[in-house]
């Protein structure tokens, strides 16, 4: 046992092991000049790594002579307070996840790279009064500059050299060359700025979301959550923002979530007016530099109204006053590999630490959340009515048995196609497949093109030529003969976007047809433009995958189809059919939005699948509480607590002896644990690796917690594991 004398400095490493690591104090430095969140350069193994302390203590496991000396102290005052250690702390445990990993992954880049924790300026070019008016064609001996101003007068809001970059025109001696001819200026910016500081006129709220806003203000001071489940279209965004308004009044901070797709530039615009406030952004597509700014900054309250995608909940925030996610339910919020979290069940913890409301809106509540309205500190406030006369979309149901097809969509839609161009309306065309066709088949001799490293159907992505296996990203050429029969008889089976896309242009040659899925959006700023075209009625046709479903306000459009429902209504997760609906519903949101009324089709071979009539004829709330009742009687989730422990591996057999092991250790300490498996996973291999599953399931959260806790030092020690790449997942939300 080490003595007493110099304290031991717990720190927290990013390592695979559950556990914080001990060691001296450096050598220049007492022991008491040391704080938890300060981040430390150590030796760990044969290397360095940098790490976060998070505690001392008087004694060490270790004797002291084996403990060796931090090598660097990186920061002069704590990264983070204490309270927001304790989250990360209470998450790591939570998730049975290694607490290294959770802290070192919750810190921006540059911060776990060891950069100083101090906010810098982005240097962010705008085009001046005389630039915005200037004719750029006029610059003819430098077309450099030429695309440059052309592309600033596009972007009053001004861009950043990672935006200009983007898109391929970056030029420091031609942005120059124009801020010199005072055309363009240049200043540095730490987080988005505001375009214009005049709020938007005060729009007259509906008597539901004058009360919602009531509901919610006059609850600020203490911890509830409020669950606010109203129809797409009823104004949700504009409670968010009142209700925003009132805590930023009261010096106090706003973290809104987002699905990724939400965060477009018109919501930031929109949040910016609506609060008359500036906004800081976090998610992926900002540089490290952009994504540390606005962390130290919502650190420090130098700004007020944080927004983000699932990463953000891992901001400190000094004087946290309201917590927001949207569309709660979306799949997104939860992380699908390694620290497997979920941003919204950790917003609500946040919230009851910081004692301050959350709210979690959604026109299609998770059956987790319409389940927890029977809890005391839940309160459900509901919006039945679009605001501004927008009437709920009428609702068809296109019987495809016996149906004549052409390519993906039967005969009678496209007569609704077409008038509904005629009347110089949109269409929305919903098929969650990308790609050209989900399967490639020889005609001959019934070879499928098949990824050997998953055993699934590889896609057919024609315009770019290859076959992707859309499980572990694998592509190979397309072969121009069957490689069984050598025959050249190969036909695509089965309609992806890019199909529909090519089929809807040959069908209706006048209309302008747009692809929006992750094949036509990759490039950054794609989107952006894709949604100018939609808004200015450019584009008359709008085709893609459940990226179209989400957060859009498109009023052009007043006809929508769903392709094919049918998967989700016979799919092995449980979960498919409440994914289901919320597509379904959430899709037909999108249709007559403004002035018309809109209509939806669904096409389905299953008209009279109980589920589907439900939906149809009683709407969602009817829907959930039927699917509640087969969750409840089957003893699944939000009635059962729910976590896996996976193991992957290159051999089958070394995964089932290592869930085995585990099996028989949980069965042993005799808990009332419901334990399934070991069983394979739906996706039985991956990417060349084996992989499978032990399902445990209990009425307890607490003896579910408890079993895993007491059961990790074991799986850690365990001989079996070395051969497996192990994980757990608790609250899975895909049993993939
Ligand atoms: P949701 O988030 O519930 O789908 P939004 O907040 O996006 O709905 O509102 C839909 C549209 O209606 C937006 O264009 C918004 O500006 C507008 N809107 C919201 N509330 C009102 C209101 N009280 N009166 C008129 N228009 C409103
Ligand atoms: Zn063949
Ligand atoms: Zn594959």
């Amino acid at each position: 046992m080490g003595s007493s004398g110099t304290p031991v400095i717990q720190v927290a490493v990013p390592s695979p092991l559950r556990r914080q690591f001990d060691y001296l104090p450096p050598q220049n430095k007492a022991a008491a000049a040391l704080l938890a969140g300060m981040r430390v350069r150590v030796p760990f193994g044969r290397q360095q790594c940098i790490g976060i302390i998070v505690g001392k203590t008087a004694a060490s496991e270790l004797p002291r002579h084996r403990l060796r000396r931090i090598i660097e102290v990186i920061d002069t005052a704590p990264v983070f307070d204490n309270e927001h250690l304790e989250f990360l702390l209470w998450s790591a445990g939570y998730y049975h996840h290694p607490v290294g990993e959770v802290i070192m992954n919750s810190l921006p880049a540059l911060l776990r790279q060891g950069k100083p924790a101090d906010a810098a300026g982005v240097q962010h070019w705008s085009v001046t009064p005389a630039g915005a008016g200037f004719d750029a064609q006029t610059l003819t001996r430098s077309p450099r500059q030429r695309i440059l101003l052309q592309l600033l007068q596009q972007h009053p809001g001004g861009l950043t050299a990672e935006e200009i970059d983007a898109l391929d025109v970056f030029s420091r001696p031609a942005l120059n060359a124009l801020v010199e001819k005072e055309l363009v200026q240049v200043r540095q910016r730490l987080h988005h700025e505001m375009i214009n500081h005049t709020p938007a006129a005060n729009i007259a709220l509906t008597p539901e979301q004058g009360e919602a806003i009531e509901t919610v203000s006059s609850s600020l001071h203490h911890y509830g959550c409020f669950l606010l489940n109203g129809v797409t279209g009823s104004g949700k965004t504009e409670i968010y923002m009142r209700v925003m308004h009132e805590v930023i009044q009261r010096q106090q901070q706003v973290l809104i979530l987002l699905p990724e797709i939400g965060l477009t530039p018109q919501f930031i615009r929109r949040l910016e007016q609506g609060t008359g406030t500036p906004v800081a952004v976090y998610h992926s597509g900002l540089s490290d530099r952009e994504r540390l700014n606005t962390w130290l900054l919502a650190r420090d309250n130098r700004i007020q109204v944080i927004l983000g995608t699932r990463s953000a909940i891992w901001i400190p925030l000094q004087a946290p006053g309201l917590f927001i996610v949207d569309e709660e339910h979306d799949a997104s919020y939860k992380q699908q590999d390694g620290f497997r979290y979920s941003a919204r069940d950790l917003a609500l913890v946040r919230a009851r630490n910081a004692n301050c409301p959350v709210i979690l809106g959604s026109a299609t509540p998770s059956l987790e959340s319409i389940n927890n309205r029977s809890r005391r500190d839940f309160r459900e406030i509901r919006l039945s009515q679009r605001v501004a006369d927008a009437s709920m979309p009428r609702l068809l149901v296109l019987d495809l048995k016996h149906s004549v097809m052409n390519g993906a969509l039967c005969g009678t839609l496209h007569q609704h196609i077409r008038n509904t161009l005629d009347k110089r309306q949109q269409v929305l065309i919903f098929q969650n497949r990308r790609g050209y066709s989900p399967a490639y088949l020889c005609h001959e001799c019934g070879w499928l093109a098949t990824c050997e490293r998953c055993d699934k159907l590889m896609t057919l992505h024609k315009h770019r030529r290859l076959l992707w296996c859309h499980h572990c990203d694998r592509q190979s050429r397309i072969p121009e003969r069957c490689p069984g029969c050598r025959h050249d008889m190969l036909i695509e089976i089965g309609h992806g976007t890019e199909r529909i896309e090519e089929d809807l242009k040959t069908a209706c040659p006048d209309a302008n047809v747009v692809r929006i899925d992750r094949d036509t959006t990759r490039r950054k700023g794609s989107m952006a433009e894709m949604n100018e075209d939609i808004l200015s009625g450019k584009a008359d046709i709008l085709v893609g995958t459940q990226m179209l479903a989400k957060g859009h306000h498109f009023p052009g459009v007043t006809l929508v189809v769903i392709i094919d429902v049918d998967s989700s209504l016979y799919s092995t997760d449980f979960r498919a059919t409440e994914r289901m609906a919320q597509l379904i519903t959430q899709v037909s949101g999108r249709a007559g939005r403004g002035k018309h009324e809109g209509t939806v089709i669904i096409q389905t071979h299953f008209p009279d699948h109980p589920l589907l009539r439900i939906l149809l004829e009683e709407g969602y709330m009817a829907f959930t509480s039927r699917l509640l009742e087969e969750r409840r009687e089957s003893g699944l989730p939000p009635f059962r607590f729910m976590a896996l422990l996976r193991a992957e591996a290159n051999r089958l057999t070394d995964c089932e002896s290592f869930l085995h092991e585990a099996r028989t250790l949980l069965d042993n300490r005799n808990r009332q644990l419901d334990i399934a498996g070991p069983l394979p996973a739906p996706m039985e291999r991956k990417a060349g690796r084996y992989r499978m599953q032990l399902m445990l399931l209990s009425t307890s959260r607490r003896t579910l917690n408890e079993s895993l806790h007491a059961l990790l030092p074991d799986l850690e020690g365990s001989k079996l594991a070395r051969r497996v790449r192990w994980s757990i997942d608790v609250d899975p939300q895909d049993m993939m």
